[in-house]
């Protein structure tokens, strides 16, 4: 029957063969990083088209990512050949449910040709639902509507099927009747949100039986990378869609379940055995990726995990490099460190390519991508913008150019209505017809504008409070420190605030990044020389190179692999990170741990992470201990190879300060605003960390085994 002639099979072990080969019926793939469980879903694909048992479109295979999907046509590509006649269907859940929705559009009361609302259209239509019921929008955020209706569609609920008790959370009980007025606002607009893609489908398969029935004919095999990170929505979708046929093949680890906060659902996993009796379910024990140390510590870390479904994974790679921990004095030391490291290995001629950057939260790449372009070392930001590139970064800029240049009209447009001022577009039309018959900037034409009786009275005392404010801030620059200026400008200006009232997910976010972006400015001696350094570093991103450094947050590194992976930040309050260790319960810490074990299994042939003993948190200096994943790393294979004088002056490097674990960095005891002073400086000019800095016991030769020290110390449990 199995026409192997390509001999795509060969290479597979038994049980990922028995995966593959296992066509009919459901299947689970419960296995741990790099066990080749993505492998086994290509080779599967391959295998079901080669054999003759399924055609490419007969098959439907579910990513997580876009990128996901691409390497996968990549992949299936190369095994079966030009001689494959199209491809499957292939994408994520929303890419899928696209497709299918525009193609029965009418029937969910939709034209085809809908619109899908990105995140600020969504808002903007909040807003305008909240205002029609008279809801105070200061007083209940559209953000905040916004992630309840989102939660309530991730868990695939319609307004009619919200419980009772959720339907009366918001704005006095009104919180179900919004999500309905929206829902209908929506359908007059002919437009759907990124939710609605899956439960439009739900609904459609629902009412309609006979198009459920043609779907669950055609797609007669069903594959779904990453399982672990379905949501209930997701899984209901599949579900319906697999009930008939029951060729289902889901492949995932419970280990690598990371988007709880966005309403995945481990216990998916659970359900899949519970409602496909009778499903095989193969174990993948043995890791391709990586080497041995790298896979020991990552399964010594994820080992403290008590909510897990239990697996080994073995390797029969060389034990190769310990993972290796570095500690600087601060985040601008460690991220010279880092780029130092990174340019010795492009000079023993590892591809760039083949070097990645995971950090916890997107401010930490600001430090990270300055040096990179202070050095010319080639990189992309994978899954979101550059640091400035953000929009949070360009509106923060879009201030400060205003300020210091009244003609800079591009950045004035930008910001006059951010935050809402209601200074719309028929304002904004006003000040273009006015300044080009005057033939001056906008700035200047809303000046004048509100000398004159031509503006609403409004808008008018509006538009005056603001060129006013941006006077009052062109005089600040000359008189106080360019940071504190621009501190001022985004706290007068509202924008702060506007994300501080935000209860969106990523607001939290944003506001690290606006925190950052002010820190960033006091490395430039005025604000005119921090404007030109941005405006070159944007340029700089848009040169473009094959070999690059690839930096991404760990959520987005999900799937991908590298010969090396440096891992900065591992502090306690930024990873773990603070928000997961004020949490009750052990949920929000386990799923940290989850993401530094993702972090970890990245590599095949290096992990290298690191930690500053002082970070800015807050916008206040504090120093910091090395994060708690650390100590429980086993210690045979970890290196310690630069330990800051702050530590190894102490008794151990990974002496913890005796404050409980969980205390705040804002707490008072423990947090010791430090200024960057000569200690800094000093350390700097040494060359090597911490070589130079004072107060540091002996000199150390090189890389030093600490695993002693590490035993001692990693069996005292943290209270
Ligand atoms: P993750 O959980 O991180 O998504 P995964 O289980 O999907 O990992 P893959 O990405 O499929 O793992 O495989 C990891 C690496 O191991 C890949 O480089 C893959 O080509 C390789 N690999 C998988 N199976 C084998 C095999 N039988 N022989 C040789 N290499 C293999
Ligand atoms: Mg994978």
């Amino acid at each position: 029957l199995r026409r192997d002639s390509d001999g795509y099979l060969d290479g597979l072990n038994p049980e990922q063969r028995l995966a593959v080969e296992t066509t009919e019926g459901p299947i689970l793939v419960l296995a741990g990083a790099g066990t080749g469980k993505t492998r086994v879903l290509t080779t599967r694909i391959a295998h079901l088209i080669s054999t003759g048992r399924a055609r490419p479109f007969d098959i439907l295979a579910v990513t997580f990512t876009n990128k996901a999907a691409r390497e996968m046509k990549h992949r299936i590509g190369t095994l079966i050949g030009p001689a494959g006649e199209g491809m499957p269907w292939l994408g994520t859940f929303h890419a899928i449910g696209t497709k299918i929705l525009r193609r029965h559009a009418e029937l969910v009361g939709l034209k085809s040709d809908f619109t899908i609302l990105g995140t600020d259209d969504q808002l903007r239509l909040m807003k305008q639902v909240l205002a029609d019921q008279n809801i105070d929008e200061k007083r209940w955020p559209a953000r905040s509507l916004s992630h309840l209706i989102d939660g309530w569609k991730n868990r695939g609920l319609t307004p009619d099927q919200v419980p009772p008790g959720e339907a009366t959370s918001f704005a006095f009980g009104k919180g179900g009747a919004l999500y309905t007025a929206y829902q209908a606002r929506l359908a007059t607009l002919n437009a759907v949100d990124f939710g609605d893609l899956l439960l439009l489908c739900l609904k459609l398969w629902r009412d309609n039986t006979d198009i459920l029935e043609s779907y669950q004919d055609r797609f007669r095999y069903i594959l779904v990378d990453e399982y672990q990170d379905t949501n209930v929505a997701q899984y209901l979708w599949l579900r319906l869609l697999a009930q008939k046929r029951k060729n289902v093949a889901c492949v995932g680890d419970d280990d690598q379940s990371i988007y709880g906060w966005r309403g995945a659902e481990v216990d998916n996993i659970l359900r899949f055995e519970h409602d496909f009796p009778g499903a095989t379910v193969v174990r993948l024990e043995r890791n391709y990726r990586s080497t041995g140390h790298i896979l020991a510590a990552a399964s010594g870390l994820i080992a403290k995990n008590e909510s897990r479904l239990g697996k080994t994974l073995r390797t029969e790679d060389e034990p190769g490099e310990p993972v290796t921990v570095t500690g600087a004095w601060d985040s601008e030391e460690e991220a010279r460190l880092l780029a130092e490291a990174i340019e010795s290995l492009q000079s023993k001629k590892h591809p760039l390519s083949e070097i990645a950057v995971l950090v916890r939260i997107s401010a930490q790449m600001r430090e990270i991508e300055d040096r990179f372009v202070q050095l010319g070392l080639p990189y992309r930001v994978i899954g979101g913008p550059r640091f400035y590139e953000r929009a949070e970064i360009r509106d923060a800029l879009a201030y400060l150019r205003v300020t210091m240049n009244v003609s800079d009209d591009l950045a004035f447009e930008r910001i006059v209505n951010t935050p809402k001022r209601g200074l719309g577009d028929a304002t904004l039309q006003q000040l273009h017809t006015f300044g080009r018959a005057e033939r001056v900037p906008l700035l200047v034409a809303a000046r004048r504008l509100c000398e004159t009786d031509e503006l609403k009275p409004k808008v008018r005392q509006t538009l005056r409070a603001l060129t006013e404010s941006f006077s009052r801030w062109a005089r600040l620059v000359e008189s106080q420190p360019h940071s504190e200026v621009a501190q001022t400008i985004l706290e007068e200006s509202g924008y702060t605030e506007m994300w501080q009232k935000d209860r969106s997910a990523d607001a939290a976010g944003r506001l690290e990044n606006l925190k950052e972006f002010v820190r960033s400015m006091e490395e430039f001696p005025d604000m005119a020389a921090f404007l030109e350094h941005v405006s070159l570093v944007m340029e700089a991103s848009e040169a473009e190179g094959a070999e690059r450094v690839s930096l991404m947050t760990l959520h987005a590194a999900k799937g991908l692999e590298f010969d090396t992976v440096f891992l900065p930040g591992w502090e306690d309050g930024l990873f773990p990170n603070q928000r997961a260790l004020d949490e009750s319960g052990r949920a929000g810490l386990e799923e940290e741990r989850r993401l530094a074990h993702v972090g970890l299994t990245r590599a095949r042939k290096r992990a290298k992470l690191s930690f500053a003993v002082n970070r800015r948190i807050h916008g206040l200096w504090s120093s910091t201990i090395p994060s708690r994943f650390i100590d429980e790393l086993p210690a045979a294979s970890v290196d310690v190879v630069e330990a800051p004088a702050h530590y190894s002056a102490g008794a151990s490097r990974f002496d913890r300060n005796p404050q409980p674990f969980g205390s705040s960095y804002g707490t008072p005891g423990w947090q010791r605003a430090q200024e960057r002073t000569q200690e800094r400086t000093n350390a700097n000019s040494g060359g090597r960390g911490f070589g130079a800095s004072p107060g540091r016991r002996g000199v150390s030769s090189g890389p030093r085994q600490i695993e002693g020290e590490l035993i001692a110390k990693s069996t005292g449990t943290p209270s």
